[in-house]
């Protein structure tokens, strides 16, 4: 991360390279050059000046992954046309590992390096180039050396005659045209970049200047109430954690009708579609995740989990916090919405109710961990299955409802006089930048917080499969769940399923359902139950709706073609039964701490 390269200006040490040691402000930039000669068929050309330090053979690099998405990517893929030259002269370039290419310099001071990278995907982690629009992100561009130094990377951008803006993080240079300077590889890849006509609206808070940006189809945006917002999220930002920890920041929003966001230590960049700003449902949806990205400007970004940092950019980087990191940051997401003024303390409950509803109707809750979901996210979160549900629990929301509990033992604790928002400030101002936390230590700062020692708690919410305990948190802030009429429920087996062109397909089989003890499998064709047709456009809950729990039924399902007959026992659907609602009969004083939580009082 860039605060590796501040340590090694500010104490002018070292940085040591294949065991070479090299002063890291000696270090010459490599300087890119970007062109579109022909955006329609969505390649960027690289142009890139290396300097070689004398080597008669530099090797270079190109990450297989993003950080914030881990998982590995295989980027290289998009590369093609890779040559060089020293000088005058053809240097020749051979392709060393899947990911790398050694260039022979002949002894020249630098080499230069041209290839085209193809850019379609549209997403937070990739490239996009079309006539329209560049949308670039550093990982899947620039082919860097292969080096631990903190060296300079300078971009400058040839803009195609119809794009008139270039929108970045990146540090301009001055005196240059459209060219940039990362302090590093790390800042570079933190990056975004989108080039076209983009809609910007910019405010300042604290002298620091925050642009919102829209590219893509944005006629239906609208752009001016988001800056007002944004802005309320910002100050919310501000409260939680004292300060604002960057020195200008972007929102970077492609109007693409995709989704995703990825943060960034300036910027984020996310996606979304043309009405996003047209309703109350989807415009809330936009902002949660504007704010759950702009608060990893601080937890994550700055604040982080020891292991992720510095980067490896090639191999997967193991970490066991990734609950904090996503989890704390989802709840802060409703936290930094709510305290805007933009969210009601209604749909602020309907926030954490999601959230917990979310953890406690996954059966994989009960045999992974939370901690291990987050070291096994290069094998699971980014790859899940039809049985991941069962095996496997979302450290998003788990992270959440523990980060909900933790701020409500901490206030009760110190009679509401700490917050998990002082946890989090005290963490921030220990373990931020180069230095990243452990475990023990990030148990440790929030116990201080509270007061009272919490390991063995976080042991028993993070680190076991025990259920969760809601009594302290609700009974705290005057909530209950939501009553439900398990009397009249209705029958179900408890499986997902889809209407395929008229064909009712399985598509999920949850443990401990009906469908799960019966044997119903994902990709049975659901045929009929007790010999009468199921006509998938009206559904399975329609004909289920003919039954009361308790039933025994025949399902006729085609298994890869074979017709079969599966014995199954209704079950009673369990409904919603994770809904957060105030006590009738709460306190003042539990209604005070409410909203306490919910103003940031
Ligand atoms: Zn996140």
């Amino acid at each position: 991360m860039t605060s590796r390269l501040l340590v090694a200006f500010a104490c002018l040490c070292t940085v040591v390279t294949s065991g070479v040691a090299v002063r890291a402000q000696a270090l010459e930039p490599i300087r890119y050059t970007l062109r579109f000669p022909a955006p329609h068929t969505h390649y960027v050309e690289v142009e890139a000046a290396i300097p070689t330090s004398g080597r008669t053979e530099i090797e270079v690099y190109m990450a297989t992954w993003t950080p914030g998405s881990y998982l590995i990517r295989e980027y290289e893929r998009h590369v093609e046309a890779v040559t060089a030259t020293a000088g005058a002269r053809a240097a020749a370039v051979t392709k060393s590992t899947k990911n790398r290419w050694k260039v022979t310099t002949g002894g020249a001071p630098s080499i230069t390096l041209r290839y085209k990278v193809y850019s379609r995907e549209m997403t937070v982690r990739n490239n996009w180039v079309e006539s329209a629009f560049a949308m670039l992100n550093g990982a899947p561009t620039f082919l860097t050396l292969v080096e631990r130094a903190a060296r300079p990377h300078d971009v400058r951008i040839e803009l195609p005659a119809a794009w008139k803006k270039i929108e970045t993080a990146l540090e301009p240079v001055s005196g240059a045209a459209n060219t940039y300077r990362a302090a590093d590889f790390d800042t570079l890849v933190d990056s975004p970049i989108i080039i076209g006509n983009p809609v910007t609206r910019e405010f300042t808070v604290d002298g620091k200047r925050h642009v919102i940006v829209f590219e893509g189809d944005t006629a239906l945006i609208d752009a001016d109430t988001v800056a007002a917002d944004v802005q309320k999220i910002v100050d919310a930002g501000k409260a939680v954690m004292g300060s604002l920890p960057y020195p200008h920041y972007h929102f970077m929003t492609m109007v693409t009708e995709s989704t995703g966001a990825l943060e960034h230590k300036n910027s984020y960049l996310g996606m979304t579609n043309r009405f996003a700003t047209r309703s109350r449902a989807a415009y809330n949806a936009f902002l949660a995740t504007l704010a759950h990205e702009y608060f990893h400007a601080w937890n994550v970004k700055r604040l982080r989990p020891v292991e992720l940092g510095p980067f490896d950019y090639e191999n997967e980087n193991y970490v066991k916090t990734l609950w904090v990191a996503e989890g704390f940051t989802d709840y802060y997401s409703g936290i930094l919405h709510k305290r805007s003024g933009v969210l009601t303390k209604d749909e602020f409950l309907n926030f954490l109710s999601n959230q917990i509803e979310q953890v406690q109707t996954i059966p994989g809750r009960l045999v992974t961990p939370v901690n291990m979901a987050s070291f096994d996210t290069w094998i699971k979160q980014y790859r899940p299955d039809e049985n991941t549900p069962n095996m496997s629990v979302n450290y998003y929301p788990k992270g959440a409802v523990i980060a909900f509990l933790l701020d409500a033992k901490i206030r009760k604790a110190t009679n509401g006089s700490r917050s998990l928002d002082t946890g989090m400030q005290w963490a921030m101002q220990r373990y931020s930048g180069d230095k990243g936390y452990t475990p023990e230590q990030f148990y440790a700062v929030m116990s201080e917080a509270a007061g009272v020692d919490l390991k063995s708690w976080f042991a028993q919410v993070a680190e076991s499969t025990e259920e969760l305990d809601y009594t302290e948190a609700l009974d705290y802030y005057g909530l209950r769940f939501r009553p439900v009429d398990v009397k009249s429920a209705p029958a179900y087996i408890g499986g997902g399923t889809r209407n395929d062109a008229g064909r009712l397909i399985v598509t999920s089989v949850r443990r401990g359902t009906p469908s799960f003890d019966s044997g119903l499998n994902v990709d049975d064709e659901i045929v009929a139950i007790d010999d009468v047709r199921v006509r998938a456009d009206a559904g399975l809950a329609a004909r289920l709706a003919q039954y009361k729990p308790g039933d025994r039924i025949a399902i006729t399902v085609a298994r890869r073609d074979r017709m079969m007959k599966l014995d199954v026992t209704l079950g009673a659907d369990p409904g919603r039964p994770w809904r957060l609602e105030p006590l009738p009969n709460a306190t003042a004083e539990q209604t005070a701490r409410l909203n306490a939580l919910s103003e940031g009082k």
